[in-house]
């Protein structure tokens, strides 16, 4: 197949900053894209060759996007399956596959999909209300504390609650869910893999999420991580299984724990481009999300290894402000060396809200993460 420069449509569910990078690759590589997604605000709507909005979840919009391309593949784990399995079973190539998204889309599935397959992770229980939450913790079988999850449509963690007495449980909303066993740890790390469609398989170094002291949010994600040589190891060896288990096609973005005692647990699986990974724009041989459009291509995967240190920070909306956003002080984190921001074209700002990362690249690692700290201190995404 013809990718390049020719009549060859290739589809993505979702246009948010992930479609967006992703469309920075098909670009270079002048492959058509079309992005469905419901904003008409959406980050991607400018670079797609066509931009249609429409409900990742409506099975008609999600069949109909199908068929106006010759390959599918998401940036959002949230769309109807129902329709990629139509349109698989007609015949489109649908990458990550809708049993991959099966799996993964609700987590309880997910829990269970490693304990089948000897994976390492937090034991849980699964409980389809609130309600048979409430009836096990009466009964004993559950007890606190222990990590609710919502079983789906959770993400950036605010579907996720520690529950330590009952107090906690009356914010919890009553959803399927999941309560897993809190895990003492002390690193989250991530290890990216890219799997092509004849099994070509790539791995991408170990990153570590630091995390900020008091607020518990994470404040950087640093590859490769500060970890011993052997954990390294150890959680791509995991890391590597769980993409066995899966056979997914793409990238598979593994989060796993590091306990107290250098035991790895993977946390959860992502079947696409992720935020671990975005430092390999400016830091990899070959970005993730390149990789990916490799990948589901079949075409050779490219080197997955680091030039430089590479470090993220996450831009956040600020406490306290909402509105037109304003990225204070950018000109200033510019005129460091190494220094290159991603603002992916919200216009609107909101506390929390993802707004753009910036990458930190350095042949140093102790001073890339000083200038990750210094860009951390110095901009600030306010509001009008
Ligand atoms: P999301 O899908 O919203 O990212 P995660 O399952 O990754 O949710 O959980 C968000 C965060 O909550 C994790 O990054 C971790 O810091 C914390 N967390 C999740 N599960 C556990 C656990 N079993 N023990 C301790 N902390 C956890």
């Amino acid at each position: 197949m013809n990718y390049f420069s020719s009549d060859f449509k290739l589809g993505i569910l979702g246009g948010g900053q992930l479609g967006k990078m992703l469309l920075a690759e098909t670009r270079k590589f002048d492959i058509q894209t079309y992005i469905l997604d419901p904003s008409k605000e959406a980050p991607s709507q400018f670079g797609a060759k066509q931009f249609f909005m429409g409900n990742l979840m409506d099975f008609d919009t999600v069949y109909e996007f199908g068929k106006r391309v010759q390959l599918l593949t998401i940036e959002i784990e949230n769309v109807n399956l129902d329709a990629l399995d139509t349109l698989e079973a007609e015949g489109l190539p649908v990458y990550p596959s809708p049993k991959t998204l099966r799996l993964i889309q609700n987590k309880g599935k997910q829990k269970d999909f490693y304990e089948d397959n000897s994976i390492p992770t937090a034991p849980h229980q699964r409980f389809v209300d609130l309600n048979n939450l409430k009836k096990s913790l009466e009964n004993e079988t559950l007890e606190f504390p222990f990590v609710w999850k919502c079983a789906q449509f959770g993400y950036d963690g605010n579907g996720v609650k520690i529950v330590r007495s009952a107090v906690d449980l009356v914010a919890l909303p009553d959803v399927e869910c999941i309560a897993e066993e809190m895990v003492p740890f002390k690193n989250e790390l991530a290890v990216i893999i890219a799997r092509s469609v004849s099994g070509e398989v790539k791995t991408y170094p170990v990153v570590e999420m630091e995390f900020h002291p008091e607020a518990n949010q994470v404040e950087y994600v640093i590859c490769p991580a500060r970890i011993d040589e052997k954990v390294a190891q150890k959680a791509t060896e995991i890391a590597l299984n769980v993409s066995k288990a899966f056979n997914h096609i793409g990238l598979l973005a593994v989060e796993m724990f590091q306990t107290k005692d250098d035991d790895i647990l993977v946390n959860e699986v992502a079947p696409r481009p992720h935020n671990s990974g975005h430092y390999s724009i400016e830091a990899s041989y070959t970005s993730q999300f390149e990789n990916h459009i490799r990948a589901i291509l079949n075409l050779p995967l490219g080197n997955t290894d680091s030039k430089v240190a590479g470090i993220m920070v996450n831009l956040v909306g600020e406490e306290g402000y909402a509105g037109q956003v304003v990225y204070e002080n950018i000109e200033k984190i510019m005129a460091i060396d190494g220094v290159t921001p991603h603002i992916y074209g919200k216009r609107e700002t909101r506390p929390f809200r993802k707004m753009g990362h910036v990458t930190i690249v350095n042949e140093n690692m102790t001073e890339a993460r000083k200038i990750a700290e210094e860009v951390k201190n110095t901009i600030r995404v306010i509001s009008i």
